[in-house]
C-alpha cells in the first residue's frame, strides 16, 4: 500500500513530500532556537582577536550588536507551527540546536510540545553541554531522547583556549548526568590542526571505556573569525589511520543508528560509524569536507532568526518568519517550503568541485550544525 506521501504507483508525490530536484528527501529537521551562546568555539563565534581594541567588542569579546534582537528570533509558538506543518510533510526527526539551546529559557516545554506532534518520532538536542547537567532529567520527562554533546578536549588549559571559557568539568558532569537520567549520549568532536588532533585517540578511547559514540567532524568554513583554511581540516582517512595504528583495527559498521536508538539505515545519516575489531567502542565520522554525504543529505533548518535553509552553505535561505508574522495561513506556508524544498541546492560538494570554498561561508552558530 503506498503512503499518502507516494502516488498509487508508489512515486514520491512532490506536493505531499518535502522533496527535492535531486530526489533527496527531507526527514530530519534542525531547529536554531537561539543564536546566543556562553562559549566561544575556535571554529564557531567570532574572537576578539585584537584586546587591545575594546571599541565595538562587548565584554564576552563579542562584537557588540551580534546577537539578535530578542524579537528577531522566532517564538517557541512560531518554532512549533512550523515543525507542525512539516510534519504532515514527512518530517520525522527534530534536532534542537543553536547558539547554546540551553541558553533559551523554557526550552524543555517546546521539546514537550514537539514531541506530541503526530508523526514526529524523535526529539534531539545538540549542546555545549555546560548547562545540561541540571537539565537532563527534566528534558528526558519532557520526551527528549538524545543529545550530542560537543567536546573537542580533555584538557582544562585548551578547553579554555578553544572555547573560551572553563567548562571541562561541567561538560563531562553532564556526560554523566545524562547517561543517569536515561538520555542517548553522543559526542561532537571537531578536530583542527594543531589545536586539537593530539588527542583523537584519547576520544576514541573514551568512547570504548563508556560505550557512547564519538564522533569525529571534519573543520568546516561555518566560523566566525575566518580562521578556516583546508590545512587545518583534519581528514576522517588521517584520523582512522592514527587510531589503527595506536588502538586496534576498525571497520565501518553495516547498521547505524541515527538521531534515536533505532536501527538505521546507513543511506541517511551523514554520520559513518566504525566499530573496532576487538569488539570494544563505536566512533563515527562527519567528513563533511573531504567525503561530502550531500547525496544523501535529507535534512532541513529553520536558523533562530526564522529562514529556512535547505543546506548548510545556502545563504540567506528562506524567509518563513515574515510568512508567520505576516497572517498566512498553514497552507500559504506549506506551499512556500515545498518550492523552497525543490530549489535545494547540490550541497557543499559542488563548492568543493568548484574550488570556491573559504572561511565564513555562513556562521554555525545561526544554523546550528
Ligand atoms: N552550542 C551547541 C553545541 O556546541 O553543541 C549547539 C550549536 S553548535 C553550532 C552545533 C555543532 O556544530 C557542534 O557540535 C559544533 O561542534 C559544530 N560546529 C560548529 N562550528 C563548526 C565548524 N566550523 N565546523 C564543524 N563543526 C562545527
Ligand atoms: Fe557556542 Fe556551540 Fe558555537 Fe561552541 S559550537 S560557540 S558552544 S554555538
Amino acid at each position: 500500500m503506498s503512503s499518502i506521501r507516494e502516488d498509487n504507483d508508489g512515486e514520491i508525490n512532490p506536493n505531499k513530500a518535502l522533496v527535492d530536484r535531486f530526489g533527496r528527501i527531507a526527514r530530519k529537521l534542525r531547529l536554531s532556537v537561539t543564536d546566543r551562546c556562553n562559549m566561544q568555539c575556535i571554529y564557531c563565534m567570532p574572537r576578539d582577536t585584537d584586546k587591545n581594541d575594546k571599541t565595538g567588542i562587548n565584554k564576552e569579546g563579542i562584537p557588540k550588536g551580534w546577537w539578535l534582537a530578542k524579537d528577531e528570533v522566532l517564538s517557541y509558538e512560531e518554532f512549533f507551527r512550523i515543525s507542525q506543518i512539516m510534519a504532515q510533510f514527512g518530517i520525522e526527526k527534530i534536532r534542537i540546536t543553536g547558539g547554546e539551546p540551553l541558553l533559551r529559557p523554557g526550552v524543555q516545554e517546546l521539546v514537550s510540545g514537539l514531541s506530541k506532534i503526530n508523526g514526529i518520532r524523535s526529539i534531539s538536542m545538540t549542546t555545549n553541554g555546560i548547562y545540561l547537567c541540571e537539565k537532563a532529567d527534566q528534558l528526558k520527562s519532557c520526551g527528549l531522547q538524545s543529545v550530542n554533546i560537543s567536546l573537542d578536549t580533555f584538557k582544562a588549559a585548551r578547553f579554555k583556549a578553544m572555547c573560551g571559557i572553563d567548562g571541562l568539568h561541567r561538560v563531562l558532569n553532564s556526560v554523566h548526568a545524562s547517561e543517569n537520567a536515561g538520555l542517548k549520549v553522543k559526542i561532537n568532536m571537531v578536530v583542527i590542526r594543531g589545536w586539537n588532533n593530539d588527542e583523537v585517540v584519547d576520544f576514541a578511547n573514551f568512547a570504548r571505556e563508556t560505550g557512547h559514540v564519538v564522533r569525529f567532524i571534519e573543520f568546516m568554513p561555518l566560523d566566525g573569525s575566518g580562521i578556516w583554511s583546508p590545512e587545518l581540516v583534519v581528514s576522517k582517512s588521517e584520523i582512522i589511520s592514527k587510531i589503527r595504528n595506536d588502538i586496534c583495527d576498525i571497520e565501518a559498521s553495516a547498521i547505524v543508528d541515527s538521531n534515536c536508538a533505532t536501527s538505521y539505515d546507513t543511506r541517511s545519516t551523514p554520520a559513518k560509524l566504525y566499530s573496532f575489531t576487538d569488539g570494544k567502542g563505536t566512533i563515527g565520522f562527519i567528513p563533511s569536507m573531504t567525503e561530502p554525504f550531500c547525496e544523501q543529505c535529507d535534512r532541513l533548518r529553520i536558523t533562530s532568526d526564522g529562514r529556512l535553509l535547505t543546506c548548510l552553505f545556502e545563504n540567506p535561505g528562506y524567509d518563513i518568519k515574515n510568512l508567520l508574522r505576516g497572517g498566512k495561513t498553514d497552507k500559504d506556508i506549506a506551499d512556500y517550503i515545498l518550492e523552497s524544498v525543490r530549489k535545494k541546492p547540490e550541497g557543499v560538494i559542488s563548492i568543493i568541485r568548484s574550488k570556491a570554498l573559504k572561511p565564513t561561508l555562513n556562521l554555525m552558530h545561526t544554523i546550528g550544525g
